[in-house]
């Protein structure tokens, strides 16, 4: 899977204290990649040490069989070293089970308003 690390456009983290917490207690991750425990890229074997914030990227091929960008933001676990790089395109594990970062379909103690229920 192809992501975009936006990091550099860190929003402050929910009430799980940072975002690497938030991943643990809402991505979903394969077995094989929780064994792994080293940093979602695919070429970085570095243990992880952070949440990074990132987008779905979705590359020219995949624009022309009608695939859409995903504009939502997304936590996968990242090494300082990965995460550092703002605006990379980095390739992770599939199965890292990145966590929405929309805490309202998470953990659901964001510190903000939740924008969808306002107006009800
Ligand atoms: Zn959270
Ligand atoms: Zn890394």
């Amino acid at each position: 899977m192809v992501v975009k690390n936006l990091n550099g456009h860190a929003i402050p983290p929910c009430g799980c204290g940072s975002w690497l917490s938030h991943w643990r207690r809402c991505g979903k991750p394969s077995e094989a990649f929780s064994r792994r425990q080293s940093c979602s890229v695919v070429v970085c074997n570095n243990p992880i040490e952070q949440g990074g914030m990132v987008q779905k990227e979705v590359l020219e091929g995949m624009r022309a069989l009608g695939m859409v960008g995903d504009a939502s933001w997304y936590i996968v676990p990242l090494c300082r070293e990965c995460n550092g790089r703002w605006g990379a395109t980095l390739t992770v594990e599939d199965g890292c089970g990145l966590a929405s970062a929309r805490v309202e379909e998470t953990c659901g103690v964001g510190v903000m308003g939740d924008p969808t229920t306002q107006g009800t």
